[in-house]
């Protein structure tokens, strides 16, 4: 079995607008299975894949984002292979006997024994750092692609034509490898993940989507999604050669995207809301630096991003704490009312969920924040910064970005035993790992989430669109045509 996963890849992009770009994407979809794949809660490519992987929910895993607290500290620490403590799916298939060979997977730095190979994704810190397991893949790869591209640099920039050189580059190296490992190293499994797909949307959305705000349809990159998504499906497309039609070939992606329409300042809401006392006013927009929080005036703050993580002062949890945790609840409730309720700068409610991670998930490890707060549904972000002079900003705090992520992902699944299902609805992020093992004759392990996507109609909970839905059939006009 071959996993190709395309980091950020949405349905309307691979199943619609750039489909006559992928045309051996397009073959599987006819041949299989094939729908859209609901993300993680967060919808965040550390939590997202490590989902994926394992069949366990970010509160499971204690992973809330790229970075999560630890005891005693306010800041964040970004996340590492150290902190995933549920087994993934390529230890139970080494368990079993199969060899295995993740590469490029999301929190896989750093490189930990497998049955087989590892290489670490874009997370890997560089230098002397290893990135292999074993080590001497290392020099096996690097003598015949070159220097190890684990991402792309500084991809929330100005210098678009470099950041597409860079990326193509990247792209390429990564299925270089993938056909390196697969033809002789010989893999009874192969999971990669392809980052580049995350980076062209955050650079380039704006300029490939029409219905962006900032859209100008004289812009000189407007074409470059059609061509980064052939470069893509050829490079799928290579792959699948090398398999064989007895290899089946899953394409997933962790989460979708979407349109950035701006962000709301949570930390100057909190200020003026008085929960939040900073020691002096910024004089401009600038991070939230802890250190001028006026700790003994502070009742919460919150870490910006795709999703507000607001986390309450808490006294004998926060090192500063001033809440009573007896208060905790009626708090919690009273921010979650409050926010439920926030008005953009024109006084129009901004649609807004606050969850408590303990309500929504099976279990909140880890250092959960208290509330989990998504804006208008992912169009807009979460600015955690201090001192913008409006409730809802139009650009990311963190470089310039036009897409955010969103809820839905995609899923192909053909070649070997799968079934050919055409399009299937209600599959979820968590489905992947039972789907895998099935497909490898492995006894679902107890605990794990999700369904078998391979299984008979019916047998695994998952509607079959009728024989000829409206939306296949249109989709197999334009293949025609
Ligand atoms: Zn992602």
């Amino acid at each position: 079995m071959i996993v190709i996963g395309i980091d950020c890849a949405p349905p309307q992009l691979v199943f619609e607008r750039y489909r006559d770009a992928m045309p051996n994407v397009s073959a599987l979809m006819e041949r299989g299975s094939w729908g859209a794949l609901r993300s993680s809660e967060p919808p965040i490519t550390v939590p997202a894949w490590t989902c994926m992987v394992t069949g366990r929910d970010a509160g499971e895993l204690g992973l809330y984002g790229f970075r999560n607290r630890v005891e005693g500290e306010t800041a964040l620490r970004l996340a590492d292979g150290r902190d995933v403590h549920s087994k993934r799916v390529w230890d139970w298939l080494g368990d079993h006997g199969f060899r295995v060979a993740p590469l490029f997977v999301p929190l896989t730095f750093p490189p930990s024994p497998v049955r087989g190979h590892m290489i670490s994704g874009f997370l890997w810190p560089g230098a002397d750092a290893p990135w292999c397991f074993p080590r001497s893949l290392e020099t096996e790869i690097v003598d015949r692609v070159g220097a190890y591209r684990a991402d792309v640099q500084r991809f929330r920039a100005e210098d678009l034509d470099r950041i597409y050189s860079d990326i193509v580059a990247m792209t390429e190296q990564h299925f270089q490898i993938a056909e390196l490992v697969w033809k002789e190293k010989n893999p009874d499994f192969l999971m990669m993940v392809e980052i580049g797909v995350d980076r062209f949307h955050h650079a380039f959305w704006r300029h490939i989507d029409p219905e962006h705000p900032r859209h100008d349809p004289k812009n000189p990159w407007k074409g470059l999604g059609h061509e980064y998504y052939a470069r893509l499906d050829s490079h799928i497309g290579r792959l699948c050669e090398l398999a064989g039609d007895e290899t089946t070939v899953l394409v997933v992606s962790d989460h979708g995207a979407r349109a950035m329409r701006g962000g709301v300042c949570i930390n100057d809401w909190l200020i003026e809301r008085r929960y939040l006392t900073l020691r002096e006013p910024p004089a401009a927009a600038t991070p939230l630096d802890h250190g001028l929080i006026d700790w003994t005036r502070t009742r919460a703050w919150a870490e910006g991003g795709y999703y507000a993580r607001v986390f309450v002062n808490v006294a004998g949890r926060e090192p500063f704490g001033v809440v009573a945790p007896n208060a905790l609840g009626a708090m919690r409730a009273e921010l979650r009312r409050a926010l439920e309720d926030i008005r953009d700068d024109e006084g129009k409610p901004i649609p807004t969920v606050a969850r408590i991670p303990e309500e929504h998930y099976r279990s909140a490890r880890g250092f959960p924040p208290d509330l989990m707060v998504y804006f208008d549904d992912l169009a807009l972000r979460a600015i955690g910064s201090v001192g913008n002079r409006r409730r809802v900003v139009l650009e990311n705090d963190t470089g310039p970005d036009s897409c955010n992520h969103d809820w839905e992902g995609i899923f192909v699944m053909s070649g070997g035993n799968a079934p050919r299902r055409g399009r299937i609805e209600g599959a979820e992020i968590y489905d992947v790992t039972p789907t895998i093992l099935a497909a490898f004759g492995i006894p679902r392990p107890p605990g794990i989430q999700g369904k078998d996507l391979g299984a008979s109609v019916g047998g695994g909970g998952v509607g079959m669109t009728g024989p000829n839905p409206a939306s296949t059939c249109r989709l197999q006009q334009r293949t025609r045509s």
